[in-house]
């Protein structure tokens, strides 16, 4: 997968090559580009923003720097590529799972991140001439700027791209993967600070203990989550699950 990130602050994006998302990088899996919106601008002071029209507080990010830097990202792809641009906004659809798992099966995501009040609303309607375009939010809150929100949803998909992660069926028994959920987990030691692990987890009864664990993934959405409780499919429960 190619990623392209534009900001005003690259310095932010530098966590693309720590850990898992940079080794991801090393073994060729994805590849990661970003680019200063100042080095697309005209004038002397490198201005991206402007005050907005009908007046308000607060300074929107100008068209010109975005259409030239969108221009030149599409022209280092492939020829007739149309890539995902991703535009991070609190007014945008929200980020669950479910959308990380749409963008792992995309070849190019180009990400446009806001600062200020947001970026002129003609930058992203010029855009959908040559890209698919979906304003993203990674919930309910307002952030500086859209380089975390990239971040975000660079770790999400990332880790759901083939070989990334050293075993895929953690991915399979994870939360938000099947509507639930996981059950709390514990590792050795056996005590720790005078507290011990459920018998059950070390009874070496591996039916017994996928049970347990169900239980324990329904209680915890239960109590935590009960919006996801009620979106289950019910076609995708049993008897078990129903005496929880
Ligand atoms: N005036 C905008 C509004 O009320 O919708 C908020 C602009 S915010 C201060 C600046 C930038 O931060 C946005 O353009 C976006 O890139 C990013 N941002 C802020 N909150 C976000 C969120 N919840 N999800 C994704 N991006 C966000």
């Amino acid at each position: 997968m190619r990623i392209d990130v534009v900001t005003v602050f690259p310095d932010y994006l530098a966590p693309l090559q720590l850990s898992l998302l940079g080794k991801a990088q090393e073994a060729g899996r994805l590849e990661a580009h970003v680019h200063d919106l100042r080095a697309f601008t005209t004038d002397r002071h490198r201005s991206v923003d402007d005050t907005p029209y009908g007046g308000g507080a607060g300074m929107v990010m100008t068209p010109g720097p975005w259409g030239a830097a969108l221009d030149a990202v599409l022209a280092q792809g492939p020829e007739g590529a149309r890539p995902r641009l991703v535009v991070p906004s609190p007014a945008g659809r929200v980020f669950t799972q479910d959308v990380a798992a749409e963008y792992a099966a995309d070849p190019w995501l180009v990400f446009a991140c806001g600062r200020y009040e947001g970026i002129d609303a003609r930058v992203l309607e010029d855009a959908r001439s040559r890209y698919d375009v979906d304003e993203l939010s990674i919930g309910d809150y307002v952030l500086f700027g859209g380089e975390v929100a990239v971040l975000v949803v660079v770790e999400a998909v990332g880790r759901l791209l083939p070989g990334v992660l050293g075993n895929a069926e953690s991915l399979a028994e994870e939360s938000h993967t099947g509507g639930l959920l996981e059950a709390p987990t514990w590792t050795k030691p056996a005590q720790w600070r005078g507290l011990g692990v459920p018998d059950v987890l070390v009874s070496g009864d591996h039916a017994r203990i996928a049970r347990w664990r169900r239980d324990e993934s329904l209680r915890r959405t239960a109590s935590t989550r009960p919006d996801l409780l009620a979106r289950l499919d019910v076609d995708g429960l049993d008897r078990a699950d129903l005496a929880v």
